[in-house]
């Protein structure tokens, strides 16, 4: 970030006026804009499937390499290490202790937890247990020489939960907050949108072990705290939706999104005036006043096979079964799951699901699908509307699910006091981020047809420098000594982060490529009167808005004011 410029505050002039005589001309930290590979295209390429992968390609900062496979070339490069910086830090102001783990992991784990089938069963069914959101059928597994399956891992519950009960066995170590930033495979059906959905992805993953339910609870109430913290200062909006727990398992779950039309979850939120009060959920969750729609229509029969049973559900005419909840409600009963639902009369013998749901203290709305326009189901006033997300952040209260199944317990004080312990699995909580989905989120929401922008914290380079080629420079000492003097004071305060555009090009499209790449501030220096600075901004600013502007001033105010535009 442009800490430096910060510390500076009004004080830049005099910063400069220091670091000239500290410096002098010579030991400036600047990037040659020539010297990085920066293969940047005049059109949208082809392929390109919406606004931040035709971006990504325009300005160089990706190419493909396969479907969902993509190369991140140095201002790429740079901006995940910025996403990653991010994240990190967000993790470790919550306590998390970052870990590097295998991405190949023994299928012995998985099979431990029961995400996946014992092999010999495997083989014999042909297919995976689980589904295909997020389950088995998209792992990627590989043979080692010995004949040993190895997962290329997209989760690593079971590895943290492994590494959890080797090491820790008294409830005084917990709580403990586990994460890593690497590289996940998952063997998506249909890969696209560039870096949104993608086979190999950069991903931060959270696992995180308290002694019992309501520290859990906590724990996810302090992360996904975090998570919207984070966002936010990302120059985002983002929505916490309430979600299925899906192959992951557990109890309570959400998604974070960031509203785009291009987004592939779409989410009831509710109306209400201020965000309405606060409801939101995946549609594929969400619950909804129906009344209005159930209103005089017409009863259809459903039939519901889950297994062996056959149950027949009544739905007002022209709603539809929400299948999760639905299988939500079959597992309760002792079911697999839905095995199929059908607009059709039950056959005779089938068992009535009203009920069932009744002495669950539930309804048929609990069972159907909302959708917009239907009530909010949390207030009065609410009315649900739909809107798309891109889900960049996951998180899940994991329960016991993995901790009971892979013998991570800790010893517990019984309740007697009597100084005997008693053995308890830990309570589990996973949480996600899309690094390298966050990039393109981020352009998805604050990009254009010109080009990318940035908050200052990913930005690849947060200020370049244009100024003539050195060959025009060498015949102008006045200019050379304002373009070394510019650079150096530039250097101290951009940290590292300042590119000096002094290739052999025309300046205009010197300008249209440091758009194009997001640069937040782009400072021009014409060789005809090198006394005069164009400043252009371009940007996302600290409260989420795009921030365009160019402003002409004498160059000793170039920096200064630079400086001061960007901290808006
Ligand atoms: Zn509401």
């Amino acid at each position: 970030m442009f800490r430096g410029w910060h510390r500076a505050g009004v004080s830049v002039g005099r910063t400069v006026r220091w670091m000239q005589h500290v410096v002098g001309g010579g030991s400036a930290r600047v990037t040659r804009a020539g010297s990085v590979f920066t293969p940047t295209l005049a059109d949208v390429p082809a392929d390109a499937s919406t606004l931040s992968h035709g971006l990504l390609l325009r300005a160089g900062y990706a190419r493909a390499l396969a479907p969902g496979l993509h190369m991140l070339l140095p201002m790429g490069r740079r901006v995940l290490e910025n996403v990653s910086g991010a994240v990190r830090a967000a993790m470790d102001g919550i306590d998390g202790n970052e870990c590097t783990m295998p991405h190949l992991v023994p299928r012995e784990l998985w099979e431990m937890s029961g995400r996946l089938l014992p092999q010999e069963a495997d083989s014999e069914q042909g297919d995976e247990k689980e589904g295909s959101k997020g389950g088995g059928s998209e792992i990627f597994a590989l043979e080692d020489r010995r004949g040993k399956t190895l997962v290329l891992a997209p989760t690593h519950e079971e590895v943290f939960t492994a590494l959890v009960a080797a090491e820790l066995d008294s409830y005084k170590s917990l709580p403990l907050r586990l994460y890593q930033i690497g590289t996940k495979y998952r063997d998506e059906i249909r890969p696209r949108f560039g870096l949104m959905r993608a086979r190999e992805f950069v991903m931060k993953d959270m696992y995180t072990f308290d002694v019992d339910e309501t520290a859990a609870r906590e724990t996810y109430a302090t992360v996904t705290a975090a998570y919207t913290q984070l966002l936010v200062s990302l120059g985002l909006r983002p929505l916490m939706a309430a979600a299925d727990t899906g192959n992951i398992g557990g109890s309570l779950s959400h998604e974070f999104h960031v509203m785009a039309d291009v987004g592939e979850d779409a989410v009831l939120q509710c109306s209400g005036a201020d965000d309405g009060c606060g409801y939101a959920a995946n549609v594929e969750e969400a619950g909804g006043d129906m009344a209005a729609r159930a209103a005089g229509a017409a009863s259809v029969e459903h039939t519901v096979l889950a297994g062996k049973a056959t149950y027949s559900l009544q739905l007002p005419s022209g709603i539809e079964v929400n299948r999760l909840r639905l299988t939500r409600v079959l597992e309760s009963l002792g079911h697999n799951g839905l095995d199929g639902v059908d607009v059709a009369a039950a056959p005779s013998g089938a068992m009535p699901l009203e009920p069932v749901l009744a002495s669950a203290s539930l309804g048929w709305e609990d069972v159907a699908s909302a959708r917009a326009g239907d009530g909010c189901p949390c207030c009065e006033a609410g009315e649900l509307v739909e809107r798309r997300g891109i889900e960049v952040g996951h998180a899940f209260l994991l329960g016991t699910k993995y901790s009971s199944g892979m013998g991570a317990v800790v010893r517990v004080p019984t309740r007697d006091g009597g100084g005997l312990t008693a053995e308890r699995p830990i309570e589990m909580g996973c949480y996600g981020i899309g690094v390298s989905r966050l990039m393109a989120a981020v352009q998805e929401v604050h990009g254009d047809k010109d080009g990318m922008r940035w908050p200052l914290a990913l930005a690849p380079f947060v200020a370049t420098l244009i100024v003539p080629p050195a060959r025009k420079v060498a015949h102008s000492p006045e200019l050379a000594a304002r373009v070394a003097r510019l650079e150096a004071a530039l250097s101290v305060l951009g940290e590292g982060r300042v590119l000096v555009d002094d290739r052999d090009m025309s300046n205009g499209r010197k300008k249209r490529e440091a758009a194009l790449a997001g640069i937040p501030a782009a400072i021009l220096v014409h060789s005809k009167a090198p006394e005069r600075a164009e400043v252009h901004i371009r940007m996302v600013t600290s409260g989420g808005a795009a921030h365009d502007e160019v402003v002409v001033v004498h160059e000793d105010a170039a920096i200064a004011a630079a400086a001061r535009l960007v901290q808006k």
